[in-house]
């Protein structure tokens, strides 16, 4: 769409939308792509609710004529554009798309999660209309820099160069690709699927999940069986480690939310534009929490001070809900970690106690995504599956976890299951971070799969002392951000914006 909104120059929503179409219709033309008939389409009035896509795909003779659209967005100024939609039943979309991992400057970032999540958002694109009309079809967009969004600072200048190339390059293969394609993807069934670092794309079939859940458990048996053998391993040293996993999920959930109101301002006018400016350091304040919550739980220091955390997070729980209205959610997750901070030997003291317990809530949760939400279950179900792969390996060949021959195995995973959730880990908070940190956590839990063994289940000193130093570091930046980014500052240069423009 060639509108922005009224006090913004617009360079990223969404001239560069306009701009990487152009020169993907000049590219196509020199590759002389032109075996099928392709539409650019310019629209109006996005912004004050998708009107220009409404009355071409309502009312336009070629609207019926489309077999393929691509989208292009932007919620900021930055970062990697993310092809986060696609039509319902998108299965031969997916596979068509794919290949881009190769072909596209950069590669592709993508996943069936962001696209759940998406649809249960309230916002809405251009492609929602003809989406709603059953049509085929990718949206692709870039959320970093998100102090542009919408702002006066949204100049080319200030535009990330990068971003601009990243969308540009899909653009031109995926319209490359659908100009020579003998058939245009229709409707299939819905697939599971995600980038590996940009430049593989994994997809399955939404049932094929469950044949690695299946491998899962077949994995996990056999370590269970190993480690009894070596150590006194029970179901209560497993019930510990997965209750240990509750606790951290939800503990993170709460801190995150108690430390967002670092960030928040008091006047609410203009509130979401200003949380947007402070968006990278709550990101960076929620992770440190996060970490924080793990050098806990490793350290045993869970279980040596289980009062002042439990009564802690209580507290914010009870803030939180004070301040920013009651959430049931947030009641329950504090709650929750409250009272698994006070229960006296809830925590996980052995190191095959917890691994397995937190392996086996991953597993049982992975199980309840499959049934109500397949496309967003991979977050859960393939760590789950690296994890055990690790498990095994060390299982076999060296089960007591104390030479480091049985420990090289969680630590690859660590590298490599570590990084790829990071990025979603990014992905997920420039998306939801805003109103809910603390899904970093779920994030961090699931980085833990791999990390867990790799510790040695002792009271640990020295990671007690860095978990303090991560928490205060965490309140630092959280309130630093009121600092960096004052609202009142922010408020008066939006309104002298606005006063200019007019
Ligand atoms: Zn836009």
């Amino acid at each position: 769409h060639y509108d922005t909104s009224v006090h913004s120059p617009g360079a990223a929503d969404d001239s560069t939308g306009i701009a990487a179409i152009l020169e993907a219709a000049r590219a196509l033309q020199a590759r002389k792509d032109t075996q099928r008939d392709l539409i650019v389409l310019f629209t109006d009035a996005e912004e004050i609710g998708l009107e220009g896509a409404r009355i071409f795909f309502e009312e336009h003779a070629l609207a019926p004529t489309i077999g393929f659209i691509i989208n292009l967005e932007a919620r900021g100024g930055g970062g990697r554009a993310t092809m986060f939609e696609t039509g319902r039943g998108d299965g031969p979309t997916i596979k068509a798309f794919a290949p881009l991992a190769w072909s596209a400057d950069g590669g592709i970032d993508t996943t069936s999660l962001a696209s759940f999540m998406y649809e249960r958002m309230p916002n809405g694109t251009d492609f929602t209309i003809p989406r709603n009309q059953g049509a085929q079809g990718i949206n692709i967009a870039f959320v970093g820099r998100a102090r542009q969004y919408h702002t006066a600072e949204s100049t080319p200048e200030n535009l990330d160069q990068g971003s601009l190339q990243h969308i540009g390059s899909q653009t031109l293969e995926m319209a490359s690709r659908m100009m020579q394609a003998q058939a245009i993807p229709p409707k299939g069934d819905n697939r599971a699927y995600a980038d590996v670092f940009g430049r593989i794309v994994i997809h399955l079939p939404l049932w094929g999940n469950w044949i690695v859940l299946v491998l899962s458990a077949a994995g996990l048996a056999f370590s269970v069986w190993r480690a009894r053998a070596v150590t006194r391993l029970g179901p209560k040293q497993i019930l510990q480690g997965a209750l240990d996993g509750v606790w951290f999920i939800s503990a993170s959930l709460i801190l995150c939310q108690g430390l967002r109101l670092l960030a928040v301002p008091v006047e609410t006018s203009g509130q979401y534009y200003i949380l947007l400016r402070r968006l990278p350091w709550m990101e960076a304040s929620a992770a440190l929490a996060v970490l924080a919550l793990a050098f806990i739980l490793m350290s045993g220091a869970r279980a040596q001070y289980r009062r002042l955390l439990g009564y802690g997070l209580a507290a914010i729980t009870v803030l939180v809900n004070l301040v920013d209205g009651v959430q049931p959610v947030l009641i329950g997750a504090g709650t929750l970690a409250a009272v698994l901070s006070l229960w006296p030997g809830a925590a996980s003291r052995t190191q095959w106690g917890g691994w397995i317990g937190s392996v086996i809530l991953a597993f049982a949760l992975g199980i309840a995504l499959q049934i109500m939400a397949p496309q967003a279950a991979l977050i859960f179900v393939w760590p789950v599956l690296l994890a055990v792969i690790a498990m095994c390996v060390t299982a076999a060949i060296s089960p007591s976890l104390s030479e480091m021959r049985g420990l090289l195995a969680p630590a690859i995973a660590t590298i490599i299951g570590g990084a790829w959730l990071m990025g979603y880990g990014h992905l997920v908070f420039l998306g939801i971070g805003i109103s809910l940190p603390g899904a970093l956590g779920i994030i961090g839990f699931l980085v833990l799969l791999f990390v867990r063994p790799l510790v040695p289940a002792r009271d640990d000193y020295w990671l007690t002392i860095l978990a303090v130093v991560f928490l205060l570091a965490s309140v630092a930046i959280g309130a630093g951000s009121r600092l960096a980014e004052p609202s009142k500052a922010t408020a008066m240069a939006e309104k002298a914006t606005r006063l200019s423009l007019q």
